[in-house]
């Protein structure tokens, strides 16, 4: 029925102009009278549409439409709007053939060109995409847009020297790909990571820094191989960082963080660590680690104080279950049952909560994404703060 629609609404006028046009031509040719015609074209494509042929008569009508100066805007036009229907390969052929004629402006070929670039692009086939764009982003007009698509490409394709060769260029323009580049290198960084390849990471991440020296991802992965190679205090260095540059994702470090400082055989220096974090901000992950420290070396009753103290000013529902699991085994048993049930009920409450929201988009999940699978943007997902969150 869409179809339909489609081809009465905008196929159907657009064709019965050429054909009354072409009609009338032919008709001028061969007699001087002025009894005007349509073309023969014009009523086969109707016979298809009357015949619910709707492919055909689309065909048709499309073929009716020649290409010259006054009609390549239509084309165009047309063209886009097959591939925004989904018909990716109509709109090819409708753009292969506009840049096929040779009469065709060097203007208007490079605007057909550029369609066709996003047509292919639609079809998944980024090869074909990416030639022609390398081809456009020579043309002023047609730059930016270029070098757009090409670092969508080299992002899909996770060519990451491509895509920081790109984005450097758009960066003379605009500042937001900034985060972007330095993402890249993180990528670039994970990818030696993986080979073993620890001094070209860190190469990578130096890079990454210079681009955006606020990336807690390249920190946190400075700090991961700092862990790795035993330099425990260069991670710790790395954790200090962090809490400069977003406390947000503290909690993605805690465990590591704390491994550091248990390798240094420095409970001090964790609980300084983690009274600074808290003074500054951090949420229940920090305040939970602590706890677990109080907890040890004071007992239960001077942690659940210490969880009660802060959840006045950071309301947590994984605080409540700390609580109630410091709680419960003091409990008497009438009070048990209760506590149990509300645990129960408590935990199912946060297994089915996400752990990371999009600021960009609102996407939310219970993995990190560096780069969100909704809006593409790079270091827009966050874990979750506030009552259900961290
Ligand atoms: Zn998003």
């Amino acid at each position: 029925m869409n179809e339909l629609i489609f081809i009465f609404v905008f196929l159907l006028p657009i064709a019965w102009y050429f054909g009354f046009r072409n009609g009338k031509n032919r008709e001028k040719e061969r007699s001087s009278g002025n009894k005007a015609g349509f073309s023969r074209t014009y009523f086969t494509g109707l016979n298809y549409l009357l015949n619910e042929e709707s492919d055909k008569a689309i065909d048709t009508f499309v073929s009716m439409l020649e290409v010259d100066s006054e009609t390549v805007e239509t084309h165009l036009a047309l063209g886009s709007l097959f591939r925004k229907r989904g018909e990716v390969d109509r709109a090819i052929r409708i753009h292969q053939n506009l840049i096929a004629r040779p009469s065709l402006s060097s203007s208007n070929r490079k605007s057909a060109l550029l369609q066709l670039g996003y047509d292919y692009m639609s079809a998944g086939l980024l090869d074909r995409a990416e030639n022609i764009f390398k081809e456009l982003i020579t043309v002023p007009n047609h730059k930016a847009a270029s070098l757009s698509q090409l670092l969508i490409i080299y992002q899909q394709t996770k060519d990451w020297e491509k895509a920081i060769g790109v984005a450097d260029k758009i960066e003379k323009k605009d500042n937001s790909t900034r985060a972007e580049i330095s993402h890249f290198y993180c990528e670039l960084a994970d990818e030696a990571l993986a080979s073993k390849a620890y001094r070209e990471a860190l190469g990578f991440l130096k890079k990454a820094f210079q681009v955006d020296s606020n990336n807690v991802r390249a920190t946190l992965i400075s700090a991961r191989i700092h862990f790795s190679k035993k330099r425990y205090k260069h991670a710790v260095k790395c954790y200090k960082d962090l809490i400069r540059q977003d406390l947000a994702f503290l909690p993605e470090a805690m465990d590591s963080l704390i491994d550091c400082f248990a390798a240094l055989n420095d409970q001090k220096g964790l609980i300084y660590f983690l009274q600074d974090a808290i003074q500054k901000g951090a949420g229940i992950s920090a305040i939970l680690a602590y706890s677990d420290i109080l907890q040890t070396t004071n007992g239960d009753r001077e942690a659940a104080d210490f969880i009660a103290s802060q959840m006045n000013q950071h309301p947590s529902v994984k605080g409540l279950l700390r609580l109630i699991d410091l709680h419960i085994k003091h409990a008497p048993d009438s009070g048990k049952q209760s506590l149990s049930m509300l645990r129960n009920v408590v935990t199912k409450l946060i297994k089915n909560k996400p752990v990371y929201h999009c600021h960009h988009c609102g996407f939310d999940s219970k993995t990190l994404f560096w780069q969100c699978p909704s809006c593409k943007h790079w270091g827009v997902v966050k874990p979750i703060t506030g009552i259900e969150g961290e």
